[in-house]
């Protein structure tokens, strides 16, 4: 680990704890038990399930409901979310404007979950990447990226991704589960925890922004990540409004006018390719959705205007998208749709089959871009010394297939 910008790192000892588990894999199912049961700092063999209910993720209904459900009136729900999502509480000892007997009682029914932090990377240019592992074992990774001018927090929607765009190395995880609402927001409360940002909504807060650009399809997890996102935008929690939000999708042309309608979050599509065969090839989603449809649901997108544009990412790849004629055509597609384009250099992996386009290359492409009226940033890989960079994620889950996993648990 070097040049940490931050003082308060609470999940340090115990990444050190684990660090050494994630470097010796489990080679046998037993082993891969002990370690399913490992998490969150337990011996293994210890039971390793807490069944009281969880709070965070609840949207403030359910969490309404909850609370009534041991006869709490309503106006208990604002305190709990208080306490909960503005101070970041993970013991209802804390929760000081709640009289003793009823923390007590509060603790006795629920908990307030946190994932646990198996590893914690700092890159060299302040990028912070953490390993998480949840109840069941399975783990997902989510990297802060500071600026300038914002601190983004780019969040996981699922365990690895059914999805197998080509360039891409969380597709080629082979589990694959959707995060629960608290799963999702545990990534934005762990983030919270070590960069000191309790009280959320100070006026040096580092973390800015939520891009959902980590492992998985959010759009094939709508319901979970809607009710994450709800959370996340509370006024009185974390309070990151939806203008800060951004989704990304490979294109779930379905479930595109639903998150306009219901989050209004800004969208990015990660659009890749020109002409349906080559986008076949790296999206492969594009079989379904082809070009044209993922387009027109771009133009009919809720609440898309010319402050509110449209991001289309664009992954840069010798020899295979990225041809002046490319340039053109993608400036072609999207007339007329408000939009920035987001050129990302490849980000190699491990066996990666591409390679990135040279600079000058980029370059050109740009310049085609620009010169059509789009903005056209090229996005600056960061953490690429940590493995944080875009599309490079993928988690030890990777490692058991469904039923390995399955089996170990069973054991
Ligand atoms: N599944 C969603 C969101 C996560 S991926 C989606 O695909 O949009 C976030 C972005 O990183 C996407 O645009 C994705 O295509 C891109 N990406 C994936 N692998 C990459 C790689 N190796 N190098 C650069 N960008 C990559
Ligand atoms: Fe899944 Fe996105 Fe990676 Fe494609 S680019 S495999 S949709 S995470």
């Amino acid at each position: 680990m070097q040049g940490n910008p931050c003082a308060a790192r609470p999940g340090d000892a115990y990444v050190v704890a684990m660090s050494s588990v994630v470097a010796n894999y489990p080679s046998s199912a037993s082993d891969a038990r002990a370690e399913l049961l490992a998490f969150a700092g337990r011996p293994a063999g210890e039971p390793s399930v807490d069944s009281r209910p969880d709070l965070i993720g609840l949207e403030r209904e359910a969490l309404t409901e909850a609370l009534a459900s041991i006869g709490l009136p309503k106006f208990r729900t604002g305190q709990v979310w208080h306490w909960l999502y503005h101070r970041g509480v993970t013991d209802f000892q804390e929760m000081t404007t709640l009289a003793k007997p009823l923390r007590a009682q509060l603790a006795e029914t629920f908990r307030i979950s946190r994932p646990a932090v198996v590893t914690r990377q700092d890159s060299v240019d302040g990028t912070i990447k953490w390993l998480l592992r949840f109840a069941d074992g399975n783990e997902a990774e989510t990297v802060f990226i500071p600026e300038e001018d914002r601190g983004t927090l780019c969040v996981s929607s699922q365990v690895g991704c059914t999805l197998t765009c080509s360039f891409c190395h969380t597709g080629t995880q082979r589990l694959v589960r959707n995060l629960t609402p608290a799963e999702i927001v545990g990534q934005v409360l762990v983030a919270l925890d070590h960069l000191g940002g309790y009280p959320t909504g100070g006026p040096d807060r580092r973390l800015t922004n939520i891009v959902l650009m980590g492992m998985g399809e959010p759009l094939y997890n709508f319901d979970n990540v809607a009710s994450a996102l709800k959370v996340i935008m509370d006024g009185e929690g974390i309070a990151l409004s939806k203008r800060r939000i951004t989704l990304s999708t490979s294109g779930v042309v379905p479930m595109m006018a639903r998150c306009g309608a219901e989050l209004g979050v800004n969208l990015a599509i990660s659009l890749h390719a020109t002409t349906d065969p080559v986008r076949d090839e790296l999206v492969p989603i594009n079989k379904k959705w082809p070009i044209a449809e993922l387009l027109e649901a771009c133009r009919t997108y809720p609440g898309v205007n010319n402050a509110r544009r449209i991001t289309f990412e664009y992954v840069m790849l010798a020899g295979v998208n990225d041809a002046p004629e490319d340039a053109r055509r993608l400036v072609g597609l999207i007339e007329g749709i408000p939009a920035k384009i987001n050129l990302i250099p490849f980000n190699p992996w491990p066996g990666s089959r591409y390679e990135c386009s040279d600079g000058d290359t980029i370059e050109r492409f740009a310049q085609i871009v620009l010169k059509a009226g789009y903005a056209s940033p090229v996005r600056t890989p960061r953490g690429r010394d940590i493995l944080a960079a875009c599309g490079q994620l993928k988690s030890e889950s990777a490692k058991l297939t469904r039923r390995e996993a399955r089996t170990a648990a069973a054991e």
